[in-house]
């Protein structure tokens, strides 16, 4: 069977054109990176004093403007970087419908009083919905553009309460300056593979945005695998 591929269609700039807009771009991703700090910061004040619907909406904001620093780097390198972006910012908010699904309600104490967030809050689902992003859109980089806003929105719960990021029932949660490491990492990935991907000069450019979600889906069975041998391994020791 064959795959009908896109024809990629790269506008070459100028090099110091392109250097200038890539310097700009990291700019602005800091500059959104900044803006994410003081919603985050903002978010934390109206938790503290019970300002539910601020708290959500400053939540929301606070996820928008980390998933435009993540995804803004990667910008320069897609054809249309408008919906790349739109994509990324979609992504990030729309993961929170799953508290609808789970509270079985649509007001809002009931999606944000739960004692965790729901099981889809994890790379699962990152792998699975870039997976058939990828398949239904192939070469368009909206795989890329939902791994990064998705990255960007399961980053930040880690650091606000913790997220089932590996299996349903387990709760990773992180301090906020490792998870702002994170996120500079993911912007940076997000840049990489952009440029990678999009380089013409590359001969080998056969779909690693299929791969990367794949592996990682490989790599969460793995750790599914070494969870469920260790109480086994235990209870023989004590055996
Ligand atoms: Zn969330």
């Amino acid at each position: 069977m064959t795959t009908r591929r896109e024809p990629l269609v790269i506008r070459l700039l100028p090099r110091a054109t392109a250097r200038r807009r890539e310097r700009e771009g990291l700019a602005l991703a800091l500059g959104f990176g900044l803006l994410a700090l003081a919603v985050d910061q903002a978010c934390e004040r109206f938790k503290r004093s019970g300002r539910k619907h601020a708290e959500a909406l400053s939540d929301g904001g606070a996820h928008i403007a980390t998933a435009l620093a993540c995804a803004i780097p990667a910008a320069p390198f897609v054809p249309n970087k408008g919906r790349f972006l739109a994509i990324a910012v979609v992504s990030a908010v729309a993961i929170d419908l799953d508290h609808v699904v789970a509270a079985r309600s649509t007001s809002l104490i009931p999606c944000m009083t739960m004692p965790h967030r729901p099981a889809s809050h994890s790379v699962l689902t990152v792998s699975a919905v870039t997976y058939a992003a990828e398949r239904l859109w192939p070469g368009t980089q909206a795989g890329l553009a939902i791994t990064v806003g998705l990255g960007s929105h399961l980053l930040r719960d880690l650091a606000t309460g913790g997220a089932p990021l590996f299996l349903p029932r387990r709760i990773v949660a992180v301090q906020r300056p490792p998870v702002a490491s994170m996120m500079f990492g993911l912007g940076f990935f997000g840049r990489w593979y952009a440029r990678r991907l999009l380089d013409p000069t590359r001969r080998s450019r056969s779909n690693p945005a299929v791969l990367a979600p794949e592996a990682l889906v490989v790599g969460t069975r793995a750790v599914r695998a070494l969870r469920e041998q260790r109480p086994v391994l235990s209870a023989r020791r004590v055996a």
